[in-house]
């Protein structure tokens, strides 16, 4: 009798810009094992449907992304920890053929590409965070939880930036948080204070069909070469923010790492082995270049 494929998926709508299915069906590959990884386009009306399917099927695991990251909690079983503070669930797992858990790996994914890709860590620094959406809140309360000092959540919705910072205050107690308007002298006097500065927004990514977006939210002159500048940006890989960063000479961290160890999380808990990081990330950038960035 034929072995039963151990299926893995993701669930978006729409699902154009996703690298998950090169990742990790790269990974599977490489490693040799079982599985087999499938974009689903669910479209709101239809994910409860799709969340049973996962049950009924038996299929170990789904990525969640844009639209569906906060309206599949009440249609799962479980939230780990970092899914129930940042309200968003990015990563379903099956547990015991049974059980769905939703867990969210974007912030463990960001802090651990800081730590890998920079070397450095977010315990006791001062941070300008530049958007309030879903990566941007992810990130935000994943740095107030391994002790940032400081984060100043700057956003073009000021109320959602401070909306934001109160609810990382309520769940993270101790932690240092304000919101704020994303404006020019705003961005001056936090950025003059920080030591890491992340765009969390989408300014700077390119869009199929536009021409490529050169803006950037920190004006040049308020780079300095002691911040760390980080873009959750991945394509381009180098933002205009990052291209800026650079020839004021500080060091910058692109949006990648952060994709590939979101991505690595996931892969562990759903497979038990460790995703290639080194093969995955080549396979990511040659993708990413012929795509035009
Ligand atoms: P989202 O929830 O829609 O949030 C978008 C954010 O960008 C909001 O803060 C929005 O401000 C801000 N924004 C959009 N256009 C702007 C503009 N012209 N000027 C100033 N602010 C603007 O999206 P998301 O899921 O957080 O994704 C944001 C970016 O992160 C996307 O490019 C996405 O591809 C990337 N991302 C990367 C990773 C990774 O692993 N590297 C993971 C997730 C997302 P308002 O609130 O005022 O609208």
């Amino acid at each position: 009798m034929a072995e039963v494929v151990k299926a893995l998926g993701i669930f978006g709508y729409p699902l154009a810009h996703s690298m998950s299915h090169l990742m990790y069906s790269t990974a599977i590959k490489h490693l040799g094992i079982n599985f087999q990884f499938q974009p689903y386009e669910v479209k709101p009306e239809h994910l409860p449907a799709a969340v049973e399917g996962v049950r009924a099927m038996g299929i170990r695991g789904v990525c969640v992304t844009i639209p569906h990251k906060g309206a599949i909690i009440p249609l799962l079983d479980e939230l780990t920890e970092d899914a129930r503070l940042m309200r968003a669930v990015n990563v379903v797992c099956l547990e015991d053929g049974e059980r769905l858990v939703g867990h969210n790996t974007d912030g463990i994914g960001f802090v651990t590409s800081m730590r890998k890709d920079v070397g450095q860590d977010p315990k006791g620094k001062r941070i300008l965070l530049l958007g309030a959406g879903g990566a941007a809140k992810a990130i935000a309360v994943k740095l107030a939880v391994e002790g940032a000092s400081h984060i100043s959540i700057l956003n073009r919705t000021p109320s959602k930036a401070e909306e934001l910072a109160e609810h990382v205050k309520d769940q993270v107690p101790g932690s240092e948080v304000e919101g704020g308007a994303l404006e020019t002298e705003q961005v001056g006097r936090f950025a003059k204070e920080a030591d890491i500065i992340i765009n969390g927004t989408s300014v700077g990514m390119w869009k199929k069909g536009e021409p490529p977006d050169k803006s950037t939210l920190v004006p040049s002159e308020q780079i300095m070469p002691h911040h760390l500048v980080c873009d959750v940006v991945y394509n381009p890989l180098l933002t205009p923010l990052l291209c800026s960063a650079k020839r004021r000479k500080a060091k910058v961290l692109t949006g990648l790492g952060m994709i590939i160890y979101q991505g690595a999380e996931a892969f562990r808990r759903w497979t038990g082995c460790e995703l290639p990081v080194q093969l995955v990330r080549r396979r990511l950038i040659r993708a990413l270049s012929q795509a035009g960035s």
